[in-house]
């Protein structure tokens, strides 16, 4: 019998995992990974911290040395975008216009930046950040730049301020809402990430809505707000989100509603089709619905359940959602899953202001997400607390001189 193909598209963190895992499972078939940048897989964490503040080396963000893909026997092609799948004849058609076939396909193909939708947007000097080249490009930005214009005061607007302020260059930070991460962590938290940010002298602007890029002969030099404001900058980084990569999931006809639609195995609509990472909008089972979750650790884990379903086996991610930040002297992490609506209570454990805390989204007395801010060593039991589904008393939860594994007592 053929040896059996799989193909994973997308060759970053996800794809990279789905690798790992298939050899790790013993899968002796043929592997190719597929990806349209020029660099081996890498991590996008540092981008925005270790690697833009020019703390951690160029060799340090790969998820595998080179070498590694030849060890494992697989058939790693960069610089190379899948244009197509044929479903019906199992092949995918990559850049060159070759087809390769395959057993099983998974589409590991992340998302991307969403473009600001003003006049201007298209000008020099408006800049991104999703590649390494993008990191780069920001990095000596910042040797030349006196003052900087962030777009959007989401992780990514909120991070390179952390990096532009570290490099001494003048920030100004334009949030549309009334706060910084306000759909994150609501109106009682959001705070202190803005408090942060004017603390360490960003020019933090809230309710700014960017009309107009200004342009000086060709390149961008501020920006225009609707209130009439011009904020004049060297360069301007937009940060407003991602979308899925999900045309080629669309264009072929499996299901797609905000990611590619999978199950609980990470199965697509089509059996011989999974999606992990950023793109894929899968089944929770602790949750009882859909999410698609844009954050590192979703890509670190998914894929070692995509390989399982991939090889036939009974699988299926139901790991508590987690992210991480560092800004500045600020660490955190975060647990669990709480829309804006969602909760009826926020707890908070510590000194916010002081920036060391644990603060908790409840509903209806069950802990729903926690965070914990410069406080270590506490994610997993705030993870158990989330899975456990029990309701707690508010004020253990609140008191710090209650161990948080004794909240409620029977938590191990
Ligand atoms: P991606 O990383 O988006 O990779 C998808 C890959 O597929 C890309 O290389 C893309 O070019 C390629 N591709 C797409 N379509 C095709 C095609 N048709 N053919 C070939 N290749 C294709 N998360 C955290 O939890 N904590 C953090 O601190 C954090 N920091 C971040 C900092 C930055 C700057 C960024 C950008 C993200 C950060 N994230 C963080 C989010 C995290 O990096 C993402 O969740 C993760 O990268 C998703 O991995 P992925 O493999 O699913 O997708
Ligand atoms: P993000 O975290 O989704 O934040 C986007 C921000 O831009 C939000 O505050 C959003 O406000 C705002 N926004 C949306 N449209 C806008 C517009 N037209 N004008 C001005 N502001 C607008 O996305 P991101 O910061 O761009 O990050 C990109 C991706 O990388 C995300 O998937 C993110 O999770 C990931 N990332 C994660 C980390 C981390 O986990 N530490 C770090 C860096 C990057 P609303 O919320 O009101 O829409």
């Amino acid at each position: 019998m053929a040896p059996r193909t799989f193909v994973i598209v997308g060759a970053s963190l996800a794809g990279a995992k789905a690798a790992e895992a298939l050899r790790g499972n013993g899968f002796d078939g043929r592997i190719v990974l597929i990806g349209d940048e020029p660099e081996p897989p890498y991590e996008r964490p540092p981008l925005s911290k270790g690697y833009l503040l020019g703390k951690q080396d160029r060799e340090t963000i790969f998820v595998h040395p080179p070498q590694w893909y030849t060890d494992q026997d697989i058939d790693l092609r960069l610089q190379t975008t899948v244009t197509a799948i044929d479903r019906d004849r199992r092949v995918v058609t990559v850049s060159d216009g070759k087809t390769i076939g395959y057993d099983k396909l998974l589409l590991a193909t992340g998302a991307a930046p969403r473009r600001l939708p003003v006049p201007g947007a298209d000008l020099d000097g408006i800049l991104y950040l999703r590649r390494v080249g993008d990191c780069e490009r920001i990095q000596s930005t910042f040797q030349t730049a006196s003052r900087i214009i962030l777009v959007g005061g989401g992780w990514i607007g909120l991070e390179v301020a952390a990096a532009a302020r570290a490099a001494g260059v003048e920030t100004t930070l334009l949030e549309a809402d009334e706060l910084p991460l306000l759909r994150v962590l609501g109106r009682q938290i959001a705070p202190v990430f803005a408090d942060l940010h004017r603390d360490h002298g960003v020019d933090l602007r809230l309710g700014a809505q960017v009309t107009e890029i200004v342009d000086e002969r060709g390149t961008a030099a501020g920006v225009q707000l609707a209130d009439g404001t011009r904020i004049d900058a060297d360069a301007i980084v937009v940060g407003i989100g991602v979308a899925p990569n999900t045309q080629l999931a669309a264009q072929s006809g499996l299901h797609v509603d905000n990611g590619v639609v999978v199950d609980a195995s990470l199965r697509t609509s089509d059996p011989h089709i999974y999606a992990a990472g950023d793109v894929a909008n899968a089944r929770h089972p602790m949750l009882g619905k859909h999410i698609r979750v844009e954050h590192w650790a979703n890509a670190l884990h998914q894929p070692a359940v995509a390989a399982r379903s991939m090889l036939g086996e009974p699988a299926s991610y139901d790991r508590v959602p987690y992210f991480f930040t560092d800004q500045y002297d600020l660490g955190m992490e975060y647990a669990g899953y709480a829309e804006p609506g969602g909760y009826d209570d926020v707890v908070v454990r510590g000194d916010p202001a002081g920036r060391e805390f644990i603060a908790f989204w409840l509903a209806d007395g069950r802990v729903l997400a926690g965070m914990n801010v410069n406080i270590w060593d506490v994610n997993e039991t705030i993870q158990q607390l989330v899975r456990s589904g029990q309701q707690i008393d508010r004020a253990r939860l609140s008191d710090p001189d209650v161990p948080l594994g004794q909240v409620p007592p029977d938590v191990p």
